[in-house]
């Protein structure tokens, strides 16, 4: 008998953790941030204390309660005294592996407190976009996917209490068991090891997924970040397939098609399938993304600000394809830079910057005497790339300036002339946090006297994007009609809907289909 149990991923868009367990092994199928669950008690600047170790996030309810999964260097004697009475605490040690199905950090982020010898099952490409997005990121305590650095339990001296600090001794790499190992060559194998935040790192050998007790199969799919995937596990009741995140709509849809036709084939006997868009019926295609960008873009008389998600390389390309169409150049940050030069250890296809006339690298105006080293090498690597505030200044109608809200402060050394465009390439604001972003996001335009197209405006307290500027934003999410031709055409013989804020959807619709749903609880399991 197979049981899954359901610690995040329920009522919720993002912080999947599904437990898998079967006679042959224990698996989780992604260990995600929960985004929604940190909003209801922290913000910037309201945070889980690093120096508490794994107690904030056990006590408020942000970690499952599973003693023996998680890092030891977190962990006090008698941490686990409190909670062996919780509703869902459990001793769980053997565990062996998380499948991963891709680099998004509501899928990944919890990963970062995991044991370092659960081993991290994923595509090469959502192992290096992972590392990527860790070297150049902030380093928190709790975005640590692909290597941490371990904490030692200190007092100072005169001080009563002591708290875990960061040790000096280095970081220690995570053991990630690649499915399309072939794809690596000797560079790529040489920036996984590549010590960028400390002098040392204790790396690990990129392995193999077939070292997994599970017989598994992977299925790339079309997702709005490269490299995601879909898994099949072979349990004792059967398969179990795991969607991940996926779309039919994006550049990539092929691949999604592809992973349909052969899970069906697997005749399995679970899908645990994702619904965050159940109430949109129609998608925006990529093709679109591009027609309607190009059309405001090509009519702009000075600067071009595109605005779109982070790590959404597909739309980076559309844009990089917009620039060379309106004669501009795409000025990118030297984090979108470093990400496109590590996709492209794996993906030739990925244009060179080097050699992209269209592609300049945006240098920041930023005073430090010891740069990041991810940073120092980026700026060395693409020197003859660089532009600065001023050569965008002085010619603005040359560029299109890829930034987003986190990136407006810019600004002031750049001041857009009267006929500058600020197109937003994203989704609407999900929560007040993100209103509050907008509100000043439009105050930022109105003080340089951009126009901002696009962009979710206020009307009767909900932001939306007016109807005649729609079409910017392809979503990386399929569609309630799309979704339901997934389950159709995959035809388990349970569906198990996660990540949705309705997954009723299912049911509603799937009456009469043949196929089970079964709608998970937060920490309650499904026995197969
Ligand atoms: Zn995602």
């Amino acid at each position: 008998m197979v049981k899954l149990t359901f610690y995040g991923g329920v009522r919720e868009i993002g912080g999947n953790k599904i437990l898998l367990e079967d006679d042959k092994g224990k698996l989780f199928l992604d260990f995600g941030y929960p985004y929604k669950k940190y909003r209801d008690f922290y913000e910037e600047y309201l945070k889980p204390r690093a120096g508490a170790g794994l107690l904030d996030l056990l006590v408020m309810g942000l970690l499952p309660h599973l003693e023996g999964i998680y890092r030891t260097d977190l962990e006090t004697g008698n941490l686990w005294q409190q909670f062996r009475r919780a509703e869902h605490y459990r001793k769980l040690e053997d565990i062996d592996g998380i499948l991963l199905t891709h680099a998004h950090l509501d899928h990944s982020g919890h990963i970062s407190f995991l044991r370092e010898d659960i081993p991290v099952y994923s595509t090469a490409t959502t192992a290096f976009i992972a590392k990527a997005i860790q070297d150049s990121g902030k380093a928190d305590f709790d975005q640590q996917v692909c290597y941490f650095t371990p904490r030692v339990e200190e007092c100072l001296k005169g001080w009563k209490q002591g708290a875990y600090i960061a040790s000096s001794s280095g970081d220690r790499q995570r053991h990630f068991c690649i499915a399309d190992r072939s794809r690596l060559n000797e560079e790529a194998q040489h920036f996984w090891g590549e010590v960028i935040r400390h002098k040392k790192l204790d790396s690990q050998p990129l392995d193999d997924i077939s070292t997994c007790s599970l017989n598994l199969r992977c299925y790339s799919v079309d997702h709005s970040i490269p490299g995601a995937c879909a898994w099949g596990i072979e349990t004792s009741s059967g398969w179990v397939v795991y969607s991940g995140d996926l779309r039919l709509h994006g550049k990539r849809a092929k691949l999604t098609e592809a992973f349909m036709k052969e899970a069906s084939r697997l005749h399995p006997r679970a899908l645990i399938l994702e619904g965050t868009n159940v109430d949109r019926t129609t998608n925006i295609a990529e093709q679109e993304v591009y027609e309607n960008a190009f059309k405001a873009i090509n009519g702009a008389r000075s600067l071009v600000i595109a605005d779109f998600p982070a790590r959404d390389v597909d739309r980076l390309l559309t844009f990089l394809q917009i620039a060379r169409d309106t004669r501009r150049r795409l000025a990118i940050l030297p984090k979108d830079a470093y990400l496109l030069r590590t996709m492209r250890l794996l993906e030739p296809e990925i244009p060179d910057i080097a050699e992209e006339s269209a592609i300049v690298l945006y240098q920041e105006t930023t005073a430090s005497k010891s740069p990041a080293q991810w940073l120092k090498k980026t700026y060395e690597e693409y020197s003859s790339k660089v532009v600065l505030a001023k050569d965008v200044a002085s010619n603005q109608q040359d560029f299109i300036l890829c930034f987003s809200f986190w990136d407006l402060n810019e600004l002031p050394s750049i001041q857009p002339q009267a006929g500058s465009l600020y197109v937003f390439s994203s989704s609407e604001p999900h929560n007040e946090e993100q209103e509050m972003d907008f509100w000043r996001l439009h105050h930022w335009l109105e003080r340089f006297g951009l126009r901002g197209f696009g962009l979710p405006v206020e009307r009767n307290g909900k932001w939306e994007i007016p109807e005649e500027e729609k079409g910017l934003h392809a979503s990386g999410h399929a569609c309630g009609p799309d979704l339901l031709r997934v389950a159709r055409q995959i035809g388990p013989e349970v569906l198990i809907p996660v990540h949705s804020e309705r997954p009723e959807f299912y049911v509603d619709n799937l009456r009469n289909s043949g196929i089970n749903i079964i709608l998970p609880t937060e920490g309650g399991t499904v026995e197969l």
